[in-house]
């Protein structure tokens, strides 16, 4: 028996149709994953279901009675919750308050807190999370927060929990316990809609699958009956190659290394604390790590785009602390920055313009003080076909262009230089599994070129599909190394929640045999 029923659902924003007719089948009691590529529409068309879009066209029902939902209040009166990917906790607050916050139910502005601790105490315990309802939110972990969010939507009464892109921020282990009470949930009745782009998660703890793409429903299939190569061939509309480690081929010489590098983040606390490294040329030393752990102010100090306290950074063996990015560029080094709109690119300048910005004051393309304009659109059209870069011409500006697109512009500067050095953060994010397989490809054929390749991601497929080693980063610390080859997971994950350190002689630098 089909229990909500989404209808014929359309949603329009402007340029693009976000729901171009869903509809959904969702049964009383299963996990129901929602599948498909960044921009598919997932999160627009649960975003209507919590009654936060009002949608343009279809209909809604529970039960066979058709619903009208124009508010999160409606939604939670329907018996629907949403957990978002930005949670919305008071980190000053307590757990208990938290949950009780915004409530209006007629107790007035006085709270009765001892019975929403005892409340929220006996729903953790029957959904098997602990919890203390009195602790600070500030001090929880991110996974424990997620989990308050679930009870804060279970304390108003949801029977139906979304859950949008849930183990984006969560470590191996965290994402696990978070699947073990989704299970525990939806065996008690509860109705679970998992959003997710991660084919070995919806294989794993869903019923069945619904795959979305381009606004569109491809097909809903049960879980048992499908395997993630068809799920990713739905996904995009074509054959993927899910596996991208290519031939593993022995590095080289020293071309970056990093000494006890120490870096302040912008409020000047310790984000780095005393970072040590090497990588090699024709390998890949993969930085994994849960976000905001000194990833970004570390690559910031590598780059020249942050001032380091103290330590070293040196290229080929020579001393680069304190150079900025160009001279830094031309020491063979070269950077995909983890925020392509901001660091990456100039948006309001034309893809040539962009493809040109780290050469234009060289020859050929600079011919004394002017451009070399035939030679701007002749280096920049051989970076268009070559990098496949989807755009009406090269006089288009960059914010014109998707995120995939944007991101080939910067590849396709960044790479055509021959670089010795690769400094590349989550190059993929934000990107359609198309455009990440693209951006996979050619950063291993440029450690088959022998191009020394950084790399930090909080996707640990991405870390696991590419490295040769894996550098765990927690706290501004190195917390353990592993061999990217037969990487134990469990292992990376306690290291990623700083459960376990490993010995101090095992230090990023070398090899270690
Ligand atoms: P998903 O969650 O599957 O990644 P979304 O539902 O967020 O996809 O987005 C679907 C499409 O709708 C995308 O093209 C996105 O850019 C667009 N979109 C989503 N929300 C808005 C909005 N508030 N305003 C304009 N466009 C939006
Ligand atoms: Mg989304």
């Amino acid at each position: 028996m089909e229990f909500l029923e989404m209808r014929g659902i359309v949603k329009r924003f402007p340029g693009v149709v976000a729901n171009n007719g869903i509809s959904l089948s969702v049964r009383k009691g299963e996990v129901h994953a929602l599948l498909g590529e960044n921009g598919a529409g997932k999160s627009t068309l649960m975003n209507i279901l919590y009654g936060l879009y009002e949608p343009d066209d279809g209909e809604i029902c529970i039960d066979g009675r058709p619903l009208r939902i124009s508010s999160p209040r409606d939604a939670l009166d329907a018996g629907i919750g949403m957990v978002h990917q930005e949670f919305m906790l008071i980190p000053a607050l307590t757990v208990a308050e938290n949950v009780v916050l915004g409530m209006d139910d007629g107790r007035g502005p006085l709270l009765d807190l001892k019975a929403t601790e005892a409340e929220v105490t006996r729903l953790a315990a029957e959904y098997l999370f602990r919890i203390d309802p009195r602790a600070r939110v500030a001090d929880l972990s991110v996974g424990e927060q997620q989990r308050i969010e679930i009870l804060k939507a279970l304390y108003r009464g949801a029977r139906i929990l979304v859950l949008d892109e849930p183990t984006a921020v969560l470590t191996p282990q965290e994402t696990r316990e978070l699947f073990s009470v989704m299970k525990t949930l939806s065996s008690q009745g509860h109705t679970i809609i998992f959003i997710s782009h991660k084919l070995n998660e919806v294989m794993n703890v869903s019923d069945r699958v619904t795959v979305l793409r381009d606004g569109r429903v491809v097909a809903t299939v049960n879980t048992r009956d499908t395997n993630p190569s068809e799920l990713a061939r739905l996904m995009v509309g074509r054959e993927v190659g899910l596996d991208t480690s290519g031939a593993r081929t022995s590095p080289g010489e020293t071309v970056l290394s990093v000494s006890n590098l120490v870096v302040n983040d912008h409020r000047g606390l310790r984000a780095v604390k005393g970072v040590s490294l090497e990588v090699r040329a024709g390998e890949v030393l993969g930085i994994a790590g849960v976000d905001g752990n000194g990833q970004m102010e570390l690559i910031e100090a590598i780059t020249g785009l942050r001032k380091a306290q103290s330590g070293s950074v040196a290229v080929l063996g020579r001393d680069c602390t304190g150079l900025p990015p160009r001279p830094l560029a031309e020491t063979g080094m070269a950077h995909i920055p983890g925020n392509r709109q901001r660091t990456g690119l100039i948006l309001e300048m034309s893809v040539a313009e962009n493809a040109i910005l780290q050469t234009y004051y060289r020859p050929p393309i600079s011919r004394g003080i002017m451009l070399n304009e035939g030679e701007v659109r002749r280096f920049s059209d051989s970076l268009i076909s070559q990098y496949d870069i989807r755009t009406p011409n090269q006089d288009v500006k960059v914010k014109l262009l998707s995120g995939g697109n944007q991101q080939k512009v910067i590849l396709a500067r960044e790479l055509s230089r021959q670089p010795r050095l690769l400094v590349a953060m989550h190059p993929t994010r934000g990107l359609d599994v198309g455009a990440t397989e693209y951006v996979h490809s050619r950063i291993l054929a440029e450690r088959e070129r022998g191009c020394a390749v950084l790399l930090v991601s909080v996707e640990l497929e991405e870390i696991l599909a590419l490295s040769d080693r894996i550098a765990v980063m927690y706290e501004g610390e190195i917390a353990g190394i592993l061999d990217g080859r037969n990487a134990d997971i469990e292992e990376m994950g306690l290291l990623m929640a700083g459960s376990t350190r490993r010995s101090a002689s095992c230090s990023a630098a070398g090899h270690g045999g």
